[in-house]
């Protein structure tokens, strides 16, 4: 891909991605196989005024290696490092930024079990960090293509070539390909939010989600709930894009209130292995069943991880005809496949989805129906024939959704 092109591509997950401000501290985490564009982020970091920026690199075959060979003890714990760590950034109100390059299928094999334990005896410990950091600083996950990922994607090119291809879907799909990106996701970020101005002002109670595949789904939504897309403020006023590329428009659904059945249009990538051709049944806002073709156990575990994991913290709007699902590509990456089709996700509901947020306790939050959990896994559930309907309070339908994309 042409240098020019990318430090556009660097630009824009700076500047609209971060909006990294003068003295502010910068922590990118990135693969180690990523140096040539990790180092031009740094530099734009450092343009846009940074006061310091930390690189941590991350390489999954080690991370492979940590996974097989620590103990479930020695995976349990913070290191006193790893906190001191944690406690800066919380302190500083540090922007973060996450390149992500990995293997989709890259963790295949490691002992699940063991680390998911691993992961809920670590959450107490990070969990206070990152509350402590939440609405209050700036951070973004943008994606460049690693080579095992370029080669799962684009199984028939050579490794060289599937970079190549990858590169040029990646900055499609983030509308970053053209000459003046900056501009183009301004124009994004307006049409996004004239969507949630639209959806907002109708004071829906519930969706009702049906397409040909089976799926059958009624989600009530939150009172007081609002939908959310394109650009976010931290409470002080700095607006981000926390994905790039993004496309949805979401809400918050109301935590223990959805029933039915939907099944998955897309594999899912967790904790680095796949999940394919599932479908889960809710009953009483929890999920009570699911069925995967591979990955059965997987799944179990995650919507086990603790209380939330098995109810919603989000539903997704997304039209079948965004850039990424007619780019026809299959990413097995959550940030691109997200974006290709509707969606809900397990686990943590997002506060700013309810109007008022910032005057409520993390508790007064929970009872008023934000999920709260260790996770938050979106999972694919648009397909092109697929019809929403929107219900007001005095029983008004409205449609939103008509044969897999907007109806207004
Ligand atoms: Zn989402």
């Amino acid at each position: 891909m042409k240098r020019e092109q990318l430090e556009k591509y660097a630009e824009l997950i700076l500047k609209t991605g971060l909006n990294v401000q003068k003295d502010q501290t910068v922590f990118v985490t990135a693969g180690l196989d990523q140096p040539e564009f990790v180092t031009m982020v740094v530099e734009e970091c450092y343009k846009a005024g940074a006061k310091e920026v930390f690189v941590e690199w991350s390489h999954q075959p080690i991370a492979k290696l940590n996974a097989n060979y620590r103990s479930l003890e020695s995976l349990s714990t913070l290191t006193p490092w790893a906190k001191a760590q944690w406690e800066y950034k919380a302190e500083n109100l540090s922007c973060r930024l996450f390149i992500e390059s990995e293997d989709p299928d890259g963790m295949n094999g490691i002992d699940q079990d063991k680390m998911s334990k691993a992961r809920r005896a670590q959450y107490p410990i990070i969990k206070p960090y990152r509350e402590a950091m939440e609405n209050k600083h700036q951070w973004c996950i943008a994606a460049v293509p690693g080579k095992a990922w370029a080669k799962k994607v684009f199984p028939n090119l050579d490794e060289d070539a599937a970079v190549e291809k990858m590169w040029e879907v990646i900055l499609y799909t983030s509308r970053a390909d053209g000459n003046d990106p900056l501009k183009a996701w301004k124009e994004h970020n307006a049409d996004l939010a004239s969507r949630c101005d639209y959806l907002n002002d109708l004071g829906l109670q519930y969706l009702e989600v049906k397409s040909g595949n089976g799926t059958d789904l009624k989600v009530e939504l939150n009172e007081d709930g609002i939908f959310c897309g394109g650009d976010e403020s931290t409470l002080d006023g700095k607006v981000f894009n926390p994905n790039i590329p993004t496309e949805e428009v979401f809400t918050t659904p109301k935590a223990g209130s959805v029933e039915g059945i939907v099944f998955s249009t897309k594999p899912l990538s967790y904790m680095g292995e796949l999940i394919e051709n599932f479908s889960v049944r809710f009953e009483g806002g929890k999920a009570v069943e699911v069925k995967a073709e591979k990955g059965e156990e997987l799944l179990k575990h995650m919507i086990s991880m603790d209380e939330g994991a098995s109810k919603l913290g989000e539903v997704a709007l997304i039209p079948y005809q965004s850039p990424i699902s007619q780019s026809g590509v299959l990413f097995y990456n959550t940030l691109f496949d997200e974006n290709a089709s509707c969606h809900l996700a397990f686990g943590r509901g997002f506060n700013e989805c309810m109007r008022g947020f910032e005057n409520y306790s993390k508790e007064e939050l929970e009872r008023r129906g934000i999920n709260d959990s260790m996770i938050h896994v979106d999972f694919m559930i648009g397909a092109k024939d697929t019809c929403i309907v929107g219900v007001k309070k005095n029983g008004e339908r409205v449609q939103i959704f008509k044969d897999g994309n907007w109806a207004f």
